[in-house]
């Protein structure tokens, strides 16, 4: 049966650029979105920038715009990142649109009219300068427990004591440091305490399989805590920067009652723009609606969302599913530790979007964990399995096929040694539950076991032993045939992590774009691929330097900063292309063909190694001083400290990038780079080997 779905992300608020925790979850749900589309569902994906609530209204006064022009500016730089990390929205809208004033006063009329909505006078710091009521944490002065200076309104970040803010010694506002005054103002209330609110909750909550248990096991908490679920403070006074609470003028929504509501109404905005109902669309019981969000907002989406929907008459969640937050090497990203890592930084450096989008997908699951992102992991999971089990199955036979049998595969196999391509066919509804239920570290791993067996089976036959005998040629053709034939369904139970890889396999392969049934359909005898180019470099360990934010200390002045001016930096070249599988099966493949003029912009030149030294604080590179015959010497940072002693490397001769251009490290400014050759798969051999010139070469002479 097609499922229906509606699907979200968190809507993030529209006072900052994405961080790197957006951009996971956006890429958990995506990878959902996209494995429910293979098989055959309709999902309608959306999401929106949460724009109200003081923050925003407060930063647009300081930035002398208006509140719109400041999320107009945020909403404008969304989607490079979306782009960026192949993350396919239906539709991006944001909660000051008209359909989300629309809705939300909508639902508040039904919950006045139903009885849910009670109001009450209550005292709140006011302050006299800036005519404005004041959120706690615009109130900051002196810590009634410790007598600390400059403490928020609600907690001291001294002693760690947590009050109220008329607690708060001296107090005064943030914005004008005029003395808040106490003054009375009438607020709204959604009545959560309400028996039939807690009751819906209770059943709501608890419904088998509708929340992760550890998300269940708190909302009971909340539930049956002592005192019960409280009354909801859902207005705020002028000004505001928000939804008007109808027949109540001079009051607003609270920021919170109107995000989620965000979520319809960028749906109803997308079904408006395609000419949909939105309307049957949601009062169809067999909608599911769902929603990705992080654990640091369970109790808006667990208590508040799925109970104002209800007792206003609109469709409840089916499903709210919580991740964790993402640390670096097992700490919060801290830009003053260096573990910050900008999203943006990450495309710009060149880093491959899909590197990280099968790292975390390796990482996630169902579970309310945390995920940390760790280089040394990284670098493993996409070089030695992304690459090493999976593309490297594409590289070793799509060469031949192209070189040997003008790109056409076979399927008359004259044996039924197979086994793996059944393997491969019989696990695939097991890997699709695996997505289905957010489990894609298992996916993946289920994935690379079934590579490991294809792996297996090239290691078994040898291809490049069969190239060299032409009587071998009819089973060389059903070897790389059937070797293709499995890369095919391993590209499809990748797809949701890697579309953009799996879009150029098919084009590659010349195949339909590729469904999760697919899988059962072989490609047909006689069929013609098109010739093989390069699908996925390696991740160079090295590029992380310059993906973390420098440390704060790092711009203290230190003795190797003092002398950075003068040295240049560099990191080892990628590992070098190396040839296709012709003589090894154990080889990276060809990079994309390049005509002679494209090699002749590298200018590689002879470099004597006239000095080499340790890092102080690097235990990857060395620091090699060089002779290019320049009159002057070059200095150049290699990551080939685990490889080579200084005193190995002094008086050699070597080959350099001369004319690359200089980049500044974390280290300092680079100049140039030293050539070295290193293995497909560091297991099988981890050495780095750098490049040595015969006698008779002189530093400066050009290699051509
Ligand atoms: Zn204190």
């Amino acid at each position: 049966m097609t499922r229906k779905l509606f699907v979200t992300t968190a809507l993030p608020y529209a006072n900052a650029p994405f961080h790197l925790g957006h951009i996971m979850e956006y890429i958990q749900a995506d990878i959902w979105v996209r494995h429910q589309r293979m098989s055959g569902h309709e999902v309608n994906f959306v999401c929106a920038d949460d724009a109200h609530g003081a923050p925003i209204m407060i930063a647009a006064e300081k930035a002398g715009i208006t509140p719109q022009e400041f999320v107009g500016q945020i909403a404008a730089g969304r989607q490079q990142y979306l782009d960026g990390f192949h993350v396919k929205f239906d539709n991006w809208h944001s909660t000051d649109g008209a359909e989300n004033h629309a809705l939300s006063q909508d639902i508040y009329r039904k919950l006045k009219a139903a009885g849910f909505i009670t109001s009450k006078t209550i005292e709140q710091f006011y302050d006299p300068v800036k005519n404005m009521f004041l959120p706690d944490r615009y109130i900051k002065g002196e810590c009634p427990k410790c007598g600390a200076k400059d403490q928020y309104g609600d907690s001291c970040e001294v002693c760690s004591a947590v009050y109220a803010p008329t607690e708060v010694k001296n107090p005064y506002s943030v914005l004008t440091g005029a003395t808040p005054v106490m003054k009375s103002s009438e607020h709204f209330f959604f009545k959560l305490s309400d028996e039939k609110c807690v009751e819906f909750l209770r059943g709501w909550a608890l419904q088998d399989n509708r929340l992760q248990s550890e998300v269940a096991n708190k909302c009971k908490e909340w539930l049956e805590g002592e005192g019960g679920l409280g009354d909801w403070d859902i207005s705020r006074d002028a000004p505001y920067f928000g939804i008007e609470i109808p027949d109540q003028p001079g009051k607003y929504f609270y920021v919170w009652l109107d995000a989620p509501v965000g979520y319809l109404a960028s749906l109803k905005n997308y079904f408006n723009k395609t000419g949909r109902d939105f309307d049957a669309f949601m009062a169809d019981p067999s909608t599911e609606q769902i929603h990705f969000i992080g654990k640091d907002i369970t109790y808006f989406h667990t208590l508040f969302w799925p109970a104002m929907l209800k007792f206003s008459g609109y469709k409840i969640p089916d499903h709210v599913y919580a991740h964790g937050f993402v640390t670096v090497s097992g700490e919060k990203m801290s830009k003053s530790r260096g573990t910050g890592i900008s999203p943006l930084r990450y495309l710009d450096i060149g880093m491959n979007p899909e590197w990280l989008r099968y790292y975390f997908a390796a990482k996630l699951n169902a579970k309310v964990e945390d995920l940390d992102m760790n280089p040394d992991d990284f670098v493993a999971r996409v070089n030695s399995d992304l690459i090493g089990k999976y593309i490297n199955i594409a590289s070793r036979a799509a060469g031949f096929i192209t070189k040997r049998f003008d790109g056409v595969i076979t399927t008359k196999w004259a044996t039924n040694d197979d086994a793996f391509i059944q393997n491969l066919r019989a696990v695939s509804g097991d890997i699709q539950a695996l997505y289905e239920a957010r489990e894609y570290g298992k996916a993946l791993r289920a994935v690379m076991e079934q590579a490991d067996l294809v792996n297996a089976y090239v290691d078994a036959n040898k291809p490049w032993e069969l190239a060299k005998q032409a009587e071998n040629n009819d089973k060389l053709q059903e070897v790389c045939s059937r070797l293709l034939e499995a890369f095919r369904i391993l590209t499809v139970f990748l797809k949701p992590v890697l579309p953009h890889l799996a879009t150029q396999v098919e084009a590659q392969l010349n195949i339909a774009p590729l469904q999760w049934d697919s899988v059962q359909t072989a490609m047909p005898d006689q069929h013609r691929i098109n010739p093989y180019v390069h699908l996925m470099q390696r991740v160079d360990p090295l590029i992380f330097d310059q993906l973390f934010d420098a440390p704060v200390e790092a711009s203290k002045p230190t003795p190797e900063k003092t002398v950075a001016s003068s040295t240049e930096i560099h990191p080892l070249p990628s590992p070098p292309p190396e040839g296709a599988g012709e003589v090894s099966g154990a080889i990276e493949s060809l990079a994309p063909e390049i005509k002679i003029d494209d090699f002749a912009k590298v200018d590689l030149r002879i470099a004597k190694i006239v000095n080499c030294e340790h890092v102080d604080g690097s235990d990857k590179l060395l620091r090699l001083t060089l002779d290019v015959g320049e009159g002057k010497t070059r200095n150049v940072f290699s990551g080939i400290k685990s490889a080579y002693q200084p005193e190995q490397l002094i008086g050699k001769f070597t080959v350099m990038v001369a004319n690359l251009a200089p980049r500044k490290m974390k280290f300092g400014m680079s100049e140039g780079m030293v050539l070295a050759a290193s293995a497909a798969d560091e297991k099988t051999n981890p050495g780095l080997y750098i490049l040595e010139a015969w006698p008779g070469a002189e530093p400066g002479m050009r290699v051509r």
